[in-house]
């Protein structure tokens, strides 16, 4: 990942504050000497960047580097991982997970909420006292955690705050999730698409560049991060590529047509090819939850366990994917994909390998960059780490915007 470049110009103190901040970030330590080297700041802005930074607690020296020559002992600056916190909330029509992450992205404390209801009042009371518990688990003080980040299932309204129609929680029709968690917690909120957090996850987790995040949960969908830079789209929806059909024989989804991918992807339909291939035994009841579950992580073992008629519809699900997974990184030149999500654990053993077997047989790019198949190294927390990583972006991204403001202000920070 490239180091942002800062600007020497004056009064844009809050620009190359975060320059500086994210720089340290990338680097864990880092000099004056060489901060100044990695931003093309001036000596000068980086002694009085890093002051700034030291009062507000937010970086702490970490003993000295000696150098070859005879010049002074370099001080090393670091991130001071108390210096804020931010609350990341999955909101998965299964389980919704609370996070608490500090300023170098570690996860320091987490909970389920235990009140998990359909009824968006209740859950929204329950995600609340979720987040107090898991403040005050942590230790950290309060006035410390800067915000909540939302990670949940499309199409959101994030203009208005609003969840508006989410697969799987039937009585969810356009609520206000930001809002009424504000009101409950007197804490900013933030709001955008499970994808788009774990997406964010992965780019904080040190996986800059260019790649898709392949998320495989009770919906598919995909987070989109090109040249360091999260994608959101024109209103946040970005990557909806549940409804790519990739079977036109395929099953029949909720949007009418057949085998779309997300569809083909669900352990339902997984299990049913299995029990008519004879994998899986008779008289598996496909509305019932953990029947389905159950089966399907039995369906995972036996496609590990070798070759054969299971591990033959775990291929094929990777030759689905993969069609996709072709289009959108030739469409953007993507050098990378990560998969995660509620159901990407149990499938790995086979699916990774699987998809880049297909994609080698027909992935174009290919030819001129390598394409890296990768599961997320963050587990079933990605969506909640990512949603609380979006809180800390904003103290790490300088925000070109403010590079514009600073024409028109004339009071020096
Ligand atoms: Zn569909």
């Amino acid at each position: 990942m490239s180091v942002r470049r800062g600007t020497n110009l004056d009064r844009v103190g809050g620009f190359n504050d975060a320059v500086v901040l994210d720089a340290i970030r990338r680097s864990e330590q880092l000099s004056r000497v060489e901060l100044a080297e990695a931003t093309g700041l001036s000596g000068q802005a980086i002694s009085n960047i890093a002051r700034r930074l030291l009062d507000a607690g937010l970086v702490r020296e970490a003993g000295r580097l000696r150098g070859v020559g005879l010049g002074k002992p370099r001080t090393l600056l670091e991130l001071e991982p108390t210096g804020q916190y931010a609350v990341g909330v999955h909101l998965d029509p299964s389980v919704v997970t609370v996070v608490l992450l500090d300023l170098t992205g570690e996860v320091v404390a987490r909970r389920p909420v235990d009140q998990y209801a359909d009824d968006p009042d209740v859950l929204i009371d329950g995600i609340a006292k979720t987040i107090e518990e898991v403040i005050a688990a942590s230790g950290a003080p309060r006035d410390r955690v800067t915000g909540v980040g939302i990670a949940a299932p499309g199409p959101i309204d994030v203009e208005r705050g609003v969840v508006v129609d989410p697969p799987n929680l039937s009585a969810w029709h356009l609520v206000p999730l930001r809002d009424e968690l504000r009101e409950r917690t007197g804490l900013p909120i933030v709001l955008d698409k499970d994808v788009t957090a774990a997406a964010s996850a992965e780019k904080w987790a040190g996986q800059g560049g260019s790649f898709l995040f392949f998320y495989l949960g009770t919906g598919v969908g995909a987070g989109l991060v090109i040249g360091d830079e999260i994608v959101r789209g024109s209103s946040s929806n970005v990557g909806e590529i549940g409804h790519v059909i990739v079977d036109p024989d395929g099953p029949v989804c909720y949007c009418g047509r057949r085998g779309c991918v997300g569809e083909t992807s669900q352990p339902r339909y997984l299990v049913q090819q299995a029990v008519a291939a004879g994998v899986l035994a008779q008289g598996i009841d496909i509305e019932d939850r953990p029947a389905v579950d159950a089966a399907f992580a039995q369906l995972c073992a036996s496609a590990a366990d070798g070759p054969g008629a299971a591990r033959e519809i775990i291929v094929a699900l990777a030759w689905r994917i993969a069609k996709v997974v072709e289009d959108v990184a030739n469409l953007l030149d993507l050098e990378r994909v990560v998969f995660g999500g509620p159901h990407w654990e149990q499938l790995a053993p086979v699916l990774g390998d699987a998809v880049r077997d297909a994609l080698d047989d027909r992935f174009l790019v290919r030819a001129v960059h390598p394409f890296e198949v990768a599961g997320t190294a963050l587990g079933q927390d990605v969506g909640a780490i990512g949603a609380a990583s979006l809180v800390l972006d904003q103290t790490f991204s300088p925000n070109p915007s403010l590079l514009l403001q600073s024409t028109a202000v004339v009071a020096e920070r």
